[in-house]
């Protein structure tokens, strides 16, 4: 049996040991907050340890750990490959609204049920297996793999990722990361957009409704700024060509509608702008003195977070009376790996080869840990289940598609690790 076939031998026979551990680790409440990802941890190490694969733990916050392994090829040098998935999950939210028990990784057509199972549980634990298999056949990969499994990814990664790359970096920083968050199996996530908050105050004189001439009134003043604030989104990114090239393709443009949503394709490439909170106001016939919105700018790839405050500023230039904040100053950039990249093309062909069509090549609306890599200059590529249900009630995960995925991120990797070269 040739090396892959017994990859495919393992992913195909071990089935019922993959889902009966994604079961048990569905079963964990690890969301965050308060996100107490001990348990969970234990889990992953009860694995690493029955294979003998050798583990640390970096717990800059007690309960929440963060797990590195990591092991040598034995065929000679090559290329350092970081697997990378979190353990903490979204909050229940409202729990009448659950037809099922949120933690009860329950199976049902095809589905395994909690919450979390679909942002990520399914997809750390693919990786998880995709390590051991490779670690099972380690003699004959060239290089480094590396897992690492996180706490604090909900919460912005401070406390995980981040952590470990600011103060790990020589063990996590690597030259490619696989992350299997929730992308849509029909697509690869090579970059994502970012967010840049802004809270802007608006403080007039107010008084009186009747006489509107003596005090002005702090909400026109906030209609006649949305306006303003909305019309940025007609701002131009400046895309590299690569990035531009590839999400011009059209099949890549329909992959994006059918995969987010029909629009999402000129959502993805320009900035949006949501009008979060808007508060004004005491009385009805009073002239609101104060009013405070709250601004949740997306940026593209090609906008800068400077661009867009520089247009803020030009614009605030005609409303002496509004002074703004950044909230979560120091925020990342929009960010992008190479989508000709050689990893690209790995996932893109295995995808393709267990599923009967080609993943497309987009870039992600929401935020992963990813992030982190590619600010670094380390390329980074998202692939996971269908994100429908995420974060929301009865979330259920495809055990078909969980299969699937551990499958692609299996073979990927390999590729990556046995043609690679010092
Ligand atoms: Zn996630």
């Amino acid at each position: 049996m040739s090396a892959r076939d017994q990859l495919l031998h393992w992913l195909d026979t071990e089935r019922d040991h993959q889902v009966d551990f994604l079961q048990r680790f569905a079963r964990i409440d690890t969301a965050n907050p308060p996100g107490d990802t001990t348990r969970a941890a234990d889990l992953f190490r009860a694995v690493l340890e029955g294979e003998g694969i050798a583990h640390r733990t970096e717990a800059p916050l007690a309960h929440a750990p963060n797990l590195i392994a990591s092991f040598e090829g034995g065929a000679g040098r090559g290329r350092h490959l970081v697997l990378n998935g979190h353990l903490d999950v979204f909050p229940v939210g409202d729990r009448a609204a659950w037809s099922r028990d949120p933690w009860s990784g329950e199976i049902a057509d095809g589905r395994l049920h909690g919450r979390g199972t679909v942002d990520m549980k399914c997809g750390t634990t693919a990786l998880l297996f995709a390590f051991v298999y490779l670690h099972r056949l380690r003699a004959e990969l060239k290089g480094r793999v590396t897992l690492t499994v996180v706490s604090d990814e909900e919460t912005g990664g401070k406390w995980g990722t981040a952590w470990l790359i600011e103060n790990r970096a020589n063990q996590v920083l690597g030259d490619c990361v696989l992350n299997s968050e929730p992308s849509g199996v029909a697509t690869v996530r090579f970059g994502e957009k970012c967010m840049l908050w802004l809270r802007f105050k608006i403080a007039v004189k107010g008084g009186h409704s009747a006489y509107p001439h003596t005090g002005g009134s702090a909400n026109k003043l906030a209609a006649a700024l949305v306006q303003d604030l909305l019309a940025l989104e007609a701002m131009a990114p400046d895309e590299p060509e690569i990035v531009r090239r590839t999400l011009d393709r059209p099949e890549v443009q329909k992959a994006i509608d059918q995969s987010l949503g029909a629009g999402a394709s000129g959502v993805l490439r320009r900035v949006s702008v949501n009008i979060g909170t808007l508060q004004g106001g005491v009385k009805i016939n009073m002239l609101p003195a104060e009013c405070v919105l709250e601004v949740d700018f997306r940026l593209p790839v090609g906008v800068t977070r400077a661009s867009v405050l520089e247009k803020v500023r030009g614009i605030l230039a005609h409303y002496p009376m509004v002074s703004v904040e950044e909230l979560l100053p120091g925020g990342p950039e929009a960010n992008v790996s190479d989508p000709t990249h050689e990893m690209m093309g790995h996932l893109v062909r295995n995808g393709a080869e267990a599923q009967g069509f080609a993943p497309q090549p987009i870039v992600s609306l929401g935020g992963t840990d990813t992030r982190f890599w590619r600010l670094k200059g380390v390329p980074a590529f998202v692939y996971g289940c269908s994100p429908a249900g995420m974060g929301g009630v009865d979330e259920s995960v495809s055990l078909a598609e969980f299969h699937h995925v551990l499958r692609v991120h299996t073979l990927s990797a390999w590729d990556y690790l046995v043609t690679s070269a010092a």
